[in-house]
């Protein structure tokens, strides 16, 4: 008889869940061990998704703004945070509830404890009331995921201190918060509790908010969101922050700076995520971590280690859920025998601000690093018809297209519902689309969608709702 392989995953985030149900839908034996009883990591229980319900009140609350200028007037929001929080946390239960209900479905193994490697075929599982187990594995997914990075001199151990993961618990709505790092999570969190009320200030140490993203991406929300925010300092460092009694009193290091020292009642520290490898007994394999914390793997995500796979999170960057799981999804076909490797041509990534930011395959400033030769395809928002209706005009949808073969190689939208019309970029990199597939594809009127074909349009020069006749 033969034995099922067994596969033991560990940690039960979006990796470690998808590559769970994949190695258990193509017949092998799995056990999925994660501290919570439920699978959904940080992604669903401090992350993606309680962040983007905040994120939806956030909006609302801007939108009902708004509408003074179409003719409707709305009374100032009474805010009840128990009711939000208690919305919020409805829905990280009825997901990984949803999960749970979908491992035992599957015959997958739930165990509730942290895992650590004691070689490379046995794990040694800490669970609740200092009861242990040893589980042996044929082959096992380490899917721990990251954490908050807290930058070490700015630690401070005080409620009016958080990370993401407190800054999600929503406790009050401080008067005064200081976020520091300009990232997506810090921007996305800064949004929610300005919307609330707060008084934030964003600081970021580079010369531009979301550092890495185009300039021309980023430059349309940062207008909105200096609107929003009370101030965004950039090239500036927080370089102390001490606790007294009235506050956190900070102290800022940089260029035209008007105060060098502010206090804020909260500060929430947004500088980054690190991967989480300790207590994983990875000494007792032959997994090696590079100088970044990242486990290394191979294009099949296996490390160094044969029987040990790495997905996630803690295999590297970008740091996004869908790359998880995609990756969890490789890994366990790997090890079912298929011939699978992490390939993609484009990973999106979305910036939940207020409006959205979302881009996929290359990009410019990727282009320009590799000192690749691109034509970038704009089409403005300010001639959609759509955009328009929705009184949301300030978006731009580009395409960063090959000259030679004229093949969408990125795409880069920036305006409201950026995150869901990325998908067709998306699409349109991995299929190797030609500019004039996306142009001869009909896009419905009157939709946001159209400015992907207006774009590629723009390209040839018969953009119909702009004028810009390509120079032959
Ligand atoms: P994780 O989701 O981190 O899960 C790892 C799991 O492993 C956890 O449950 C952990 O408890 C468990 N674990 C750790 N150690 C052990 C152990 N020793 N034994 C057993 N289990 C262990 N990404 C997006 O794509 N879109 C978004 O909109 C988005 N928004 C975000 C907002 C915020 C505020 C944050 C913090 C993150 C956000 N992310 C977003 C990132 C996303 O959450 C991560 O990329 C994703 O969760 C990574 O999945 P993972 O499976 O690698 O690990």
């Amino acid at each position: 008889m033969n034995t099922p392989t067994h596969v033991a995953v560990i940690g039960g985030g979006p990796g470690g869940y998808a590559a769970a149900f994949m190695a258990s839908d193509l017949g092998l034996q799995v056990s999925l061990v994660d501290p919570e009883i439920n699978p959904g990591g940080v992604c669903l229980y401090r992350g993606c998704i309680p962040s983007k319900a905040l994120l939806h009140v956030a909006k609302v609350i801007n939108e009902t703004k708004e509408a003074a200028s179409w003719g409707i007037e709305f009374g100032k929001p009474q805010i009840h945070l128990d009711k939000i929080r208690a919305w919020k946390e409805s829905i990280i239960l009825q997901l990984t509830q949803g999960l749970g209900d979908l491992s035992k479905r599957r015959n997958v193994n739930l165990i509730q404890g942290r895992a650590r490697f004691a070689d490379a075929h046995t794990i040694h599982i800490d669970k609740a009331a200092g009861a242990s187990e040893d589980l042996t594995f044929d082959y096992a997914i380490l899917a721990t995921g990251s954490r908050p990075f807290i930058i070490p001199s700015l630690a401070l151990d005080s409620p009016r201190f958080m990370d993401s993961t407190s800054a999600l618990e929503l406790e009050d709505i401080p008067k005064s918060l200081l976020v520091i790092g300009g990232g997506y999570i810090g921007l996305e969190l800064g949004s929610v509790y300005a919307a609330l009320g707060s008084k934030v200030t964003v600081v970021e140490m580079t010369p531009s908010l979301l550092p890495g993203a185009d300039s021309n991406l980023v430059n349309i929300p940062s207008k909105r969101l200096r609107h929003q925010m009370h101030a965004i300092l950039l090239n500036t460092r927080v370089a102390e922050l001490k606790e007294q009694e009235n506050g956190i009193r900070a102290r800022f290091e940089g260029k035209n700076l008007e105060k060098t020292d502010q206090i804020f009642d909260k500060v929430l520290m947004a500088a980054g995520r690190k991967p989480v490898t300790d207590g994983l007994g990875l000494e007792n394999t032959q997994i090696q971590v590079d100088e970044k914390g990242f486990v290394k793997v191979d294009l099949q995500r296996r490390t160094n280690e044969p029987t040990i796979f790495a997905v996630g999170d803690i295999a590297g960057e970008p740091m996004l859920a869908h790359k998880a799981s995609h990756e969890g999804i490789v890994a366990a076909e790997v090890i079912a025998g298929h011939k699978a490797a992490f390939e993609p041509a484009a990973i999106p990534a979305i910036v939940f601000t207020d409006p959205e930011i979302a881009w996929c395959g290359l990009t410019e400033n990727q282009a320009k690093e590799q000192g690749r030769e691109i034509k970038v395809a704009r089409f403005p928002w300010a001639a959609s018809g759509r955009a328009m209706t929705l009184g949301r005009s300030e978006g731009l949808t580009k395409l960063i297209i090959d000259p030679d073969t004229e093949r969408v190689l990125g795409v880069g939208i920036v305006g409201v519902g950026a995150g869901e019309l990325i998908a067709e970029g998306a699409l349109a990199v991995e299929m190797s689309a030609l500019a004039s597939d996306v142009k001869l594809t009909i896009h419905a009127h009157p939709t946001l969608s159209e400015t992907m074909m207006e774009a590629a349009e723009a390209f040839y020069g018969t953009s119909t709702h702009i004028y810009n006749p390509r120079k032959i």
